[in-house]
């Protein structure tokens, strides 16, 4: 069986990692030669909407897949005719337009932070009126990581934030004060047979994932999560491993955005699950039968993000398994990660505080 993945970054890079002992083998296309998915399998260097070379890759697999939102969703559209492509990519269309994936958590009653549509200045004014302030306007497409979004405070910020956004189309959401983060990870195979991992909660800084635990246990919450994955998989025939997050406000989830792929809050799950987010996606759109998604302990992943720390200072840490993605430095780039994995959740907690202390030093001094 051979699998050909749209974009070879990290994630691409992790799932060739997780196929090769399922006797899985990859091709790879991205636009870049040093995508780290080309240190682990073939990889073809061109542009993602590129249907000339979706259409040899289609021709060499048996399944495509993508590791990554921005991919074309007119490029796969194309080569569906020729080969299976999963998740299907009207998950992904959906989820490359804020404003659309928005209407889809609405339509399937998974609530939201209150939101308008902003093409105009006399929009934008209109949607601060109704939504309120402080309020975030984002683009609807391309922003990922905290790119393309702007907070406003007050009704002097509309015009700056027009003026630095508004030549792409937009969203105004209402600025959430939220108590956590949180994401769910599932997988939902050919068959329907579906997988759900526990809640993982979330801290981001500067819009970037800096850390992740895992289990964060919430019975009420992951049933809510739970059926609100299920619904997103029902509307698409979805195949695939499939995120959602959400903020944690008062005891409910409202769902900021999702992902049609492996996301970096299920990290975790490669050391502290007994089949990790990229064994399960692969099962998945392969038709295999889906792994066990329980924890085998409490994990912490942290990020690495802009430089990479030293790794013979974190290589002495007990039970912490490093990931080097094989990416030149640059500032806001992920690079690599860790996972912790503790008995306890209070032991887990107490080694993320050291070693997010840790994180700010060796990085910082690096
Ligand atoms: P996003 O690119 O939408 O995932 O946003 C990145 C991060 O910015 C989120 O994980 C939140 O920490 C923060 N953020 C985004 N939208 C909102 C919002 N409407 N209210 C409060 N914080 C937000």
């Amino acid at each position: 069986m051979k699998i050909g993945i749209i974009g070879a970054g990290q994630l691409g890079r992790m799932l060739a990692l997780a196929g090769f002992p399922l006797g899985l083998s990859f091709r790879f296309i991205d636009r870049s030669p040093d995508a780290p998915g080309g240190q682990v399998a073939p990889l073809r260097v061109g542009a993602l909407d590129d249907v000339t070379l979706l259409g040899e890759l289609a021709r060499e697999v048996d399944v495509v897949t993508f590791d990554w939102e921005n991919v074309s969703a007119a490029g796969l559209a194309a080569i569906e005719a020729q080969t299976t492509v999963l998740p299907p990519a009207a998950a992904l269309a959906t989820s490359q337009d804020r404003l659309a994936e928005k209407e889809l958590f609405r339509q399937l009653r998974i609530p939201t932070p209150e939101f308008a549509a902003v093409d105009s200045e006399r929009d934008l004014e209109r949607a601060v009126a109704r939504v309120g302030l402080p309020g975030v306007l984002k683009t609807r497409r391309l922003g990922y990581d905290g790119k393309g979004q702007k907070v406003l405070r007050s009704a002097a910020d509309v015009a700056p934030a027009w003026q630095e956004l508004g030549a792409q189309a937009l969203i105004y959401e209402s600025f959430v004060d939220f108590s956590r983060e949180v994401s769910i990870i599932g997988a939902r195979g050919r068959s329907g047979e579906t997988r759900f991992y526990p809640l993982a909660a979330n801290v981001h800084r500067e819009g970037i994932l800096s850390h992740s635990i895992a289990p964060y246990s919430n019975r009420g919450l992951q049933r809510l999560a739970e059926r609100y994955l299920r619904a997103v998989f029902a509307r698409f025939s979805y195949a695939g491993v499939l995120a959602i997050e959400f903020f944690v406000v008062r005891g409910r989830l409202l769902a900021n955005e999702m992902a049609p792929r492996v996301h970096n809050s299920g990290h975790w799950t490669i050391e502290g699950a007994v089949t990790s987010q990229f064994e399960n996606h692969l099962r998945a759109i392969v038709g295999w039968p889906l792994g066990s998604t329980a924890p085998t302990g409490h994990s912490a992943m942290l990020n690495f993000i802009g430089r990479m720390p030293e790794r013979a200072r974190w290589l002495k840490e007990p039970n912490l398994f490093y990931h080097d993605y094989g990416k030149e430095p640059r500032e806001r780039r992920k690079l690599g990660h860790c996972t912790v994995l503790e008995a306890s959740a209070a032991a887990r907690d107490r080694r993320l505080k050291g070693l997010l202390r840790l994180r700010e030093r060796s990085i910082s001094v690096a």
